[in-house]
Formats: structure tokens, C-alpha cells, sequence
């Protein structure tokens, strides 16, 4: 497919998108400008994140720390950097990485322990910037934990001590607090699970009032993520299409 009509698909799944949003945001009494969209694109080639842009995206994400470095050297090379572009790292993040992350990344949702968030932030001040930090947290039932392999995010009962620890880190600024809801043959209703987080969060800016960003919410789910308080949504499928090779989601 050429750019421009790359571009002009992924205009349209945007607008389909932002409807989406408003009408959640119109439902909740939220003003849609409070909502910030990324736009997933893992599994993409490097080219989707310039025609995102040229649609009218600015947030990027990425959950594989090699291929966000690929792509965002690929932009950069080509002249697509800040403001017109921001990276978001929304996968597991293994500390040995840190350092590919730390280079490109403005925004790691996936700080879900301490010893991450410390590399994390030796990394960052080594390229001399500033990260912003979620504290991902895990939301599946107890039963659900560990039959799915690793999915990443603290348990509950952590998030305030990595909070701590991530706003006390030079190179680190805690932004607030990120999760997936749990799957749908967990038994938790969606809305269920982002209330929990919502309630967390709450709780985290009693201590931290400037960590006010909520990631939540994905192609399927954005509405009940809106709902409930969402200030970031991270779209893939909606917006880009279905994955290749079936799409299946590595978290
Ligand atoms: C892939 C992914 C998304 C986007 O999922 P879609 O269903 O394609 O919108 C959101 N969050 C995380 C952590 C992901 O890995």
C-alpha cells in the first residue's frame, strides 16, 4: 500500500477511534481532551509510525525494547523525533534492556519493581533524560496469576512501595500507575478491574498528587477504561489493524 493511502486508512480508524472516545468521555461527564491516544504499533514496520503521525497521532508504543530502538533510530533518521513523536515502552521490560529503552523511550509504563525502576533510572541518567514512570500492577485474580505465563505488573500490595522508590530515583519521574485487564476467561468484569485501578491510583496521589496518568484501555476495552478514569489508552488493533500472525499479544 502507498503512504498516502496508508495514511488516509489510519486518518479514518483515528476518527472512528476519537468518536469512540468522546461518546465514553460524553457518557462519564470527561472532557475528551483528557484522553491521550497512543497508538500502538508492535509487529508494525518502522514506515506505520510516520504515517501515524501524518494522521494526526503523536504517541507511539512499543512493547519489545529492540524493535522500539529500530524503529525509533528509523525515525529519527528520517527527521521524525520530539515533539512530533513520543515513545511509550508498554511491554515487560528485562533489566538488561533498560539501557535500549532508556535511550529512546519518554514514557515506560511497565516499572513493576524496584530493581527495574533502579537500572531504569541509572540508564536514563547516563543519556542525560528524564523518564516518566508507571507503576504497572497486575489485576488478575490470584487464581488467574502465573497459568497465563508472565504478564507483568506488581501485586496491589506493592504498588506503593515501587511508587516510593521510582519517585525518589534522579532520572525518574513517577507519572502514575498502568495495567491490562485481566482476560476474559479470568471471570472479572472489565469494568471490575479498572474500578480496582482507578481506586489505586486514587490512593497513589494521596502520596504522589502529580502521578495523575492512568494507562488503561485497549482496542477492545477503551469505553469501560474511560469510564473509569482512563488518561491514556493504548491502541493497536483499532487503529492500525489486526496484527500479523494472529495478532496474538505478547504482554
Ligand atoms: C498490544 C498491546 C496493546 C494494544 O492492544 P490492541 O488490542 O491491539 O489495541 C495495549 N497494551 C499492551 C500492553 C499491549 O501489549
Amino acid at each position: 500500500m502507498s503512504e498516502p493511502d496508508r495514511v488516509a486508512e489510519i486518518t479514518e480508524n483515528l476518527s472512528l477511534v476519537r468518536r469512540r472516545v468522546e461518546r465514553a468521555c460524553v457518557a462519564a461527564d470527561r472532557d475528551p481532551d483528557s484522553v491521550c491516544v497512543i497508538a500502538v504499533t508492535k509487529t508494525r514496520p518502522a514506515e506505520d509510525v510516520r504515517a501515524a503521525v501524518r494522521a494526526g497521532l503523536v504517541d507511539v508504543g512499543e512493547n519489545r525494547a529492540a524493535e522500539l530502538a529500530e524503529k525509533a533510530e528509523y525515525c529519527a533518521g528520517h527527521g521524525l523525533v520530539a515533539p512530533e513523536v513520543r515513545w511509550h515502552f508498554i511491554g515487560q521490560l528485562q533489566t538488561n534492556k533498560a539501557r535500549l529503552v532508556a535511550r529512546w523511550a519518554d514514557v515506560v509504563h511497565s516499572v513493576d519493581r524496584t530493581r527495574l525502576a533502579r537500572v531504569l533510572a541509572e540508564r536514563a541518567r547516563e543519556n542525560e533524560r528524564e523518564i516518566t514512570a508507571l507503576v504497572q500492577v497486575n489485576l488478575d485474580p490470584d487464581a488467574v496469576v502465573g497459568t497465563l505465563g508472565p504478564r507483568g505488573g506488581c501485586h496491589p500490595q506493592d504498588v506503593a512501595a515501587v511508587a516510593d522508590f521510582v519517585a525518589e530515583r534522579e532520572g525518574l519521574r513517577l507519572g502514575g500507575i498502568m495495567a491490562v485487564a485481566p482476560p476474559p476467561d479470568a471471570g472479572v468484569p472489565v469494568g471490575e478491574s479498572f474500578a480496582r485501578l482507578r481506586e489505586l491510583g486514587v490512593r497513589l496521589r494521596a502520596d504522589h498528587p502529580a502521578a495523575t496518568m492512568v494507562s488503561a484501555g485497549m482496542s477492545a476495552d477503551l469505553e469501560a477504561a474511560v469510564e473509569h478514569g482512563a488518561t491514556h489508552l493504548r491502541i493497536g488493533t483499532a487503529l492500525l489493524g489486526d496484527r500479523p500472525s494472529g495478532g496474538v499479544m505478547s504482554l
